[in-house]
């Protein structure tokens, strides 16, 4: 998301909340419940130049969080309880996940000290490679290179391409016309050009997944808390509508029976990589139905409304964002409005597609219906 998109969204956001039509129309839009996605939480403010930023919140902007949707009248439900009353017809109080991916060691010691001071549960998807060691965070490691260079030579869609990494807002511009050619790429290639890319800019990551990610150990020790599920997220963190079917099958079940055996418990929850609609279907929905799981999340922004019962492996989730840490904005999103107000804003932007053909409305899709950098 650019940083023009970023503060209309969080004007837009404010007016909903400033103007009390949020408050008043959440009633009829929240849905049922909602269930939050994270990653980092670290105390540390971004740095001028670090578009990963959105990727982590505060420790204090994740107890506002909490203390947002409690006052606003939500349980904080784990994901199994959050699955009964998506499946109950009885009315229920709305209820709240909050759910972490990848497995960052910093949700243990910032995010954990957290919820259990509350007593509330909370759940942390893992690649299964990750907690070996042996991960590939790439879009930290792109981050890392173009902080360590000024100048970056690169071969997109066949092409040279040279771009300036000189100052901060350089380095922020060269890092989105990087990412985003390369995340519709796939996934063999999108690792191997940011490889050349690091050892070109003289960054060598073999340690940044052991750095960053707790190993199984850690994750053994955290999950003896009941209030800590862990959940599956593939082995290697590929987008999974991209691989052929028995290989999607095979990443996604040879992590859910990899995290039971190293766990010793089930593993009924899954969350799909990036999670987007490039990245998660039909196709994925069903793989993760016929190999039992009990749910599994994407990252299309929505709270949870009746009609998503249907699709119990494909649920939408809210993105709590780096750029959007304040209780009004949670507050915001909470009523489920915005989310409407998107996919009607899409519903528009498909019927002027039709009628201008792809390509004229393709330069009008706004950034805010492009899979988010934070859909990680
Ligand atoms: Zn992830």
């Amino acid at each position: 998301m650019s940083r023009k998109t970023t503060a209309l969204m969080q004007t837009a956001l404010s007016a909903l909340h400033y103007s009390g039509l949020g408050a008043l129309l959440a009633p009829m839009t929240r849905g049922k419940g909602v269930i939050f996605t994270l990653h980092n939480v670290r105390p540390e403010p971004p740095e001028a130049f670090e578009p990963n930023r959105i990727l982590k919140v505060t420790p204090a902007f994740l107890e506002t969080a909490i203390e947002t949707v409690e006052k606003a009248g939500y349980d904080i439900v784990s994901l199994d309880e959050a699955a009964r009353r998506m499946k109950s017809d009885e009315p229920e109080r709305p209820f709240a996940c909050f759910t972490f991916d990848d497995g960052y060691r910093d949700n243990r010691d910032f995010a954990y000290p957290i919820f259990k001071a509350r007593n509330l549960p909370f759940a942390i998807y893992v690649p299964t490679a990750y907690a070996d060691g042996e991960g590939d965070l790439w879009w930290f490691v792109l981050e890392t290179a173009i902080r360590n260079t000024d100048r970056i030579e690169v071969v997109l869609d066949g092409a040279l391409r040279v771009f300036d990494a000189g100052t901060p807002e350089a380095k922020d511009r060269t890092f989105y016309e990087i990412y985003w050619p390369l995340r519709n790429r796939p996934e063999s290639e999108l690792r191997a050009t940011v490889r050349k890319i690091s050892e070109a800019a003289g960054y060598d990551p073999a340690t940044l997944c052991r750095d960053l990610i707790m190993d199984w150990d850690e994750l053994r020790a955290l999950c003896a808390d009941p209030l800590v599920t862990i959940g599956a997220h593939t082995r290697r963190h590929f987008a999974i509508a991209k691989l052929p079917e028995d290989e999607a099958r095979a990443e996604i079940a040879e992590s859910v029976a990899r995290i039971e055996r190293e766990l010793g418990r089930p593993c009924r929850h899954f969350s799909f990589p990036y999670g987007d609609a490039g990245s998660a279907g039909a196709r994925d929905f069903e793989i993760v139905r016929s190999l039992g799981l009990e749910t599994a999340v994407t990252t299309h922004k929505d709270v949870l409304r009746t009609r998503h019962s249907a699709v119990m492996t494909g649920l939408p989730r809210v993105s709590l964002n780096g750029d959007f840490q304040e209780a009004r904005y949670v507050r915001a999103m909470i009523t489920g409005v915005p989310f409407l107000l998107f996919d009607g804003a899409r519903a528009v932007l498909r019927r002027i597609k039709a009628a201008r053909g792809a390509r004229g409305a393709a330069a009008l899709a706004p950034a805010a219906t492009r899979p988010g950098a934070a859909s990680i």
